[in-house]
């Protein structure tokens, strides 16, 4: 096992991370801006550096500041959390480069996966469903364009093949429209993501996201964690997430969980990784991989009984995977509402002092947070300021126990979408499950002030 490792994210996954090492007995080096300096986590920590001043891209994302952090605090290895550089490979390469493990895949695997046009085509050749497509990136040609779209059938939706966290994507209805929302699209994700090539999908009217969870290590052994349900989207941003996927046939959840697993060991992925899919009409349509841990792991954690993020440090390190396929059981249900800092109406950001802060608890209730009274929420980074998760035997106590878990906390100071979860968690469609991607906009527009 490693001595010590640097921790390169912020918020709550860094907390999280650092936890983790704690009960493996490793040392935790956290970096940070100069936004997060007064933060409680950095001062738990074990050591501490400041990488640089409170814009991401001077700081958690400042490559040489990072691994010159671990260079003077001698760490063995860096973990990326999620966001920042977790998915960049130049990153992971660099950090390798420099004589440190990266807690996670090979900078290969996030080559393939972060490139979505080659992670489908690693996917086809995986034998995994995808989402019927262009054959890769889309030509310079209106024609042929055009004729992709005509077998694909309207409406179809435009991707960046570099594009992430919701962004670079358009959705066509009619042929007239195609050729400039291609353009549009290609201009976009060239200035966004450095990388102009997009790709073509027919659009599903009706799906719901569901996810699988894997987890490999060094040795060939690869196991499938089960599955999340994250159909309650804004802007294809997940809000809430659970597991078990309601109403969904184990056999059919169980198929494709198996053939991820295969995917997993033809490709030699190591560490944890999401299949993310769309699944309508009982069909499964691979989207992405994500190649690091996910904001929505806890419902896993929860109804596995697997700690994904000591997991993958241990993985990391050169161990075997501490269980089998046959010993991961589904056990409950778990739900996880995101807190953002945010207006629960007009989902405008709302940083600021947090003057109180109570958390909820008892039987089954977890809360995953950085956040305490009289914390800053810095403009600078992502809205969320934690997460809470609860787990109950059945859907309906998980619900339950959500419910009485956002009637006890209280954030006050700034604005939080905790009103909006509390909706959620009393209407009838939703409590009914099985809601799909588009239900939670629509419900918005209906939405009663
Ligand atoms: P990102 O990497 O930005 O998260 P994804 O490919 O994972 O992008 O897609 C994010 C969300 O966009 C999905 O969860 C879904 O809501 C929507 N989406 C993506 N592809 C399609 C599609 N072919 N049909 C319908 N919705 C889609």
């Amino acid at each position: 096992m490693f001595k010590k490792i640097l921790i390169a994210n912020r918020g709550e996954i860094a907390l999280r991370i650092q936890r983790a090492c704690r009960e493996l007995g490793v040392k935790a080096v956290m970096v940070y801006s100069e936004a997060d300096r007064e933060a409680k986590y950095i001062k738990l920590a074990d050591e501490s550096v400041c990488i640089g001043p409170a814009p991401s891209a001077l700081s958690y994302l400042n490559m040489p500041a990072i691994i010159a952090a671990a260079e003077v605090t001698d760490a063995e290895a860096i973990h990326p959390g999620y966001g920042f550089l977790s998915e960049n490979a130049d990153f992971a390469e660099r950090v390798e480069k420099s004589g440190f493990k990266f807690i996670g895949p090979t900078p290969e695997s996030i080559r393939i996966m972060g490139d979505k046009v080659s992670a489908k085509q690693a996917m086809i050749k995986a034998g995994v469903p995808c989402v019927p497509g262009s054959e890769g990136a889309l030509p310079d040609d209106g024609p042929v364009i055009k004729r992709i779209a005509k077998s694909i059938g309207y409406p179809v939706i435009i991707k960046a093949a570099g594009g992430g966290g919701g962004r670079g994507m358009r959705v066509v209805h009619t042929e007239a429209a195609l050729i400039h929302a291609v353009q549009t699209t290609k201009a976009e994700a060239g200035a966004a993501f450095g990388n102009p090539a997009v790709y073509m999908e027919k659009f599903l009217q009706n799906p719901r996201h569901i996810e699988i969870q894997i987890m490999a290590d060094q040795h060939k052994n690869a196991v499938w964690l089960g599955e999340r349900d994250c159909s309650m989207q804004r802007r294809h941003q997940k809000v809430i997430e659970e597991a078990p996927a309601p109403g969904i046939p184990r056999k059919l959840i169980e198929k494709i969980g198996e053939r991820c697993v295969a995917a997993v060991k033809k490709i030699g992925y190591r560490g944890a990784g999401t299949f993310e899919f769309l699944f309508e009409n009982g069909e499964f349509y691979f989207i992405e991989m994500n190649t690091r841990v996910q904001v929505e792991h806890p419902v896993t954690e929860w109804v596995t009984g697997v700690d994904i993020v000591k997991t993958q440090i241990m993985v990391a390190a050169g161990e075997r995977l501490p269980f089998t396929q046959r010993q991961i059981e589904i056990k409950g249900h778990a739900i996880e509402c995101r807190i953002n800092a945010e207006d629960p109406y007009k989902f405008t950001p709302s940083p600021g002092r947090i003057t109180t802060w109570h958390t909820p608890g008892g039987p089954g209730v977890r809360v995953d947070s950085h956040i305490y009274a009289n914390y800053f929420v810095p403009p600078n980074y992502d809205s969320m300021i934690g997460k809470i998760i609860v787990h109950g035997d059945t859907r309906e106590q998980a619900l339950a126990r959500m419910r009485t878990a956002l009637a006890e906390t209280v954030v006050e100071g700034i604005n939080t979408n905790i009103a909006l979860h509390r909706e959620l968690m009393v209407d009838a469609k939703f409590m009914d499950g099985g809601t799909n991607i588009h239900y939670l906009e629509e419900w918005l527009s209906k939405r009663q002030r």
